[in-house]
């Protein structure tokens, strides 16, 4: 059954959003967005935009204690192709309601490159996005730490041209007091607690095996983080 525009509410959208396989859905009204940087405001994705739909799934944490890093590459992919998929297939629906909906790529492709930093970005920031629609807040690693799930969760967006009610902003940091580990840990001093140096990350976090094929190869500052304890308790 379509609904009448004006019937399709944030309960409506998040049970879609859950149905298809995401843990966590949360909604930030356009508004919200006020500091986005110029070319990356969703308006200059969809200038129709009202809300952006922010979801999440959990990254398998069992990943994170192997000695090698194909498993975690393996399940990185997945969770890319998974994140796609459902933020596909909820546009296609919400758009059969009778309202705007663009899909957002969680990964690639990168719309922006500054060669000499080898630093991209995305047409939205995602953990940016999901702060402002309640998911959590970032951490000292630049990764976005949500109570639940801690920073091993998988980021989707979808943007609306539908008003919605938005969901609180968590505000409070997630790092617990004096931690600094992320940055004491990192092995190329790439993190100053505020952002990320991609050139020097990307140096060591991507490296091509003897095959030809490549791989993630470092994840100490998500591994390391304390945020992740809730889930880590329950293995
Ligand atoms: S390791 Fe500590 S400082 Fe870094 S993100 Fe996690 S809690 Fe925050
Ligand atoms: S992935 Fe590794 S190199 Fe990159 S910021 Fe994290 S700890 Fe540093």
């Amino acid at each position: 059954m379509r609904l009448e525009k004006q019937q399709i509410t944030a309960g409506f959208i998040k049970q879609k959003t859950i149905e298809k396989g995401a843990a966590l859905c949360g909604i930030a009204p356009i508004e919200r967005f006020i500091n986005a940087p110029h070319g990356f405001h969703p308006t200059d994705i969809l200038p129709q935009c009202r809300s952006v739909i922010v979801f999440a799934s959990p990254f398998p944490i069992s990943t994170l204690s192997c000695n090698t890093n194909s498993p975690y590459t393996f399940v990185r992919n997945k969770m890319v192709e998974k994140t796609d998929q459902i933020s596909f297939l909820l546009a296609v629906e919400l758009e059969q309601e009778g309202i705007l909906a663009v899909p957002i790529p969680c990964a690639e492709p990168y719309d922006y490159w500054d060669e000499s930093r080898n630093h991209g970005r995305g047409i939205l920031s995602l953990k940016h996005s999901a702060h402002l629609a309640g998911l959590g807040n970032l951490g000292k690693n630049t990764l976005l730490v949500n109570r639940t799930y801690g920073n091993m969760i998988w980021l989707g967006a979808v943007l609306v041209s539908a008003e919605l009610e938005g969901d609180s902003i968590d505000m409070e940091t997630l790092c617990p007091s004096g931690c600094t580990l992320c940055l004491d840990k990192c092995p190329q001093h790439a993190l100053d607690g505020k952002t990320i140096d991609q050139k020097l990350c990307r140096e060591k976090s991507i490296s091509c095996t003897p095959g030809g094929g490549w791989v993630l190869s470092c994840n100490i500052c998500r591994k390391i983080c304390p945020a992740n304890r809730v889930i880590k308790q329950n293995l």
